[in-house]
């Protein structure tokens, strides 16, 4: 299924630049402060590599046992590497390890995991709070009244920077993008260190420019830039 170790022939490579192009001049022409993270799972390190010699230094993986392989084999390239998947509470571990932000985070249990296995010789570790914002029985996320308790206790968490909101929308779903945003701007007073919540995670391939112009900073970008997952 995954495909890490096959090599790209000029012309994939070339297919890959120009769609990451793409993406960027998308991105820039909505709002150029606006940033993009690469969504690589199930992809290989030799996409991610390609990606990373044009400049692309942030990517985002859901899978930990493929995303730590990877990371390994490309340490050299020191990028950052931003896990964006459910959160099961024994793999805390590896993603303070391993990673320099983590959006999915919605409990105080995670945080608090993390807090502790975050190493003393790598700077905190960036957490976003996912939220469940369209109400889905289904997802993750918390729900918007556990937000003022979370983010009072987790921005006190010394290995931790909590740095905003998260969310993965319904399909179809009108209105999550300005909640999520009006969500974003009260909730910071409940900071400790309000400078930190400067981060919206929100936007993927199909919805990049709704996303931008309700307010989102970060938006995480697979398909559109490595074609589509098998
Ligand atoms: C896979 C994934 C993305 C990227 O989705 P595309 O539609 O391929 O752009 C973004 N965010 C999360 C949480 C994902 O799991």
């Amino acid at each position: 299924m995954h495909d890490h170790s096959q090599n790209l022939s000029p012309d994939e490579k070339n297919a890959l630049i120009q769609r990451w192009q793409t993406v960027k001049q998308q991105i820039t022409d909505r709002n150029p402060d606006v940033q993009l993270l690469a969504v690589s799972k199930t992809k290989s390190a030799d996409m991610i590599a390609t990606l990373a010699y044009m400049g692309q230094q942030h990517f985002g993986e859901n899978y930990v046992q493929e995303a730590v392989e990877k990371i390994q084999a490309l340490s050299y390239l020191h990028l950052d590497w931003h896990y964006i998947g459910h959160i099961q509470r024994n793999k805390t571990k590896d993603l303070a390890e391993h990673f320099s932000w983590v959006h999915g985070v919605d409990r105080l249990i995670i945080a608090e995991r993390l807090n502790e296995q975050r190493p003393a010789y790598l700077p905190k570790l960036n957490v976003c709070i996912q939220i469940n914002i369209d109400d889905e029985d289904t997802k993750s996320g918390c729900s918007p009244d556990e937000l003022p308790m979370l983010i009072d206790k987790i921005s006190q968490l010394p290995n931790l920077r909590l740095r905003g909101l998260m969310i993965i929308p319904a399909k179809n779903s009108e209105t999550a993008f300005i909640k999520t945003k009006q969500l974003f701007d009260k909730s910071q007073e409940y900071h400790h260190k309000p400078t930190d919540w400067d981060t919206l995670s929100m936007g993927m391939s199909g919805d990049i420019e709704q996303a931008i112009d309700a307010g989102a900073t970060i938006v995480r970008v697979g398909t559109a830039i490595f074609g589509e997952r098998t």
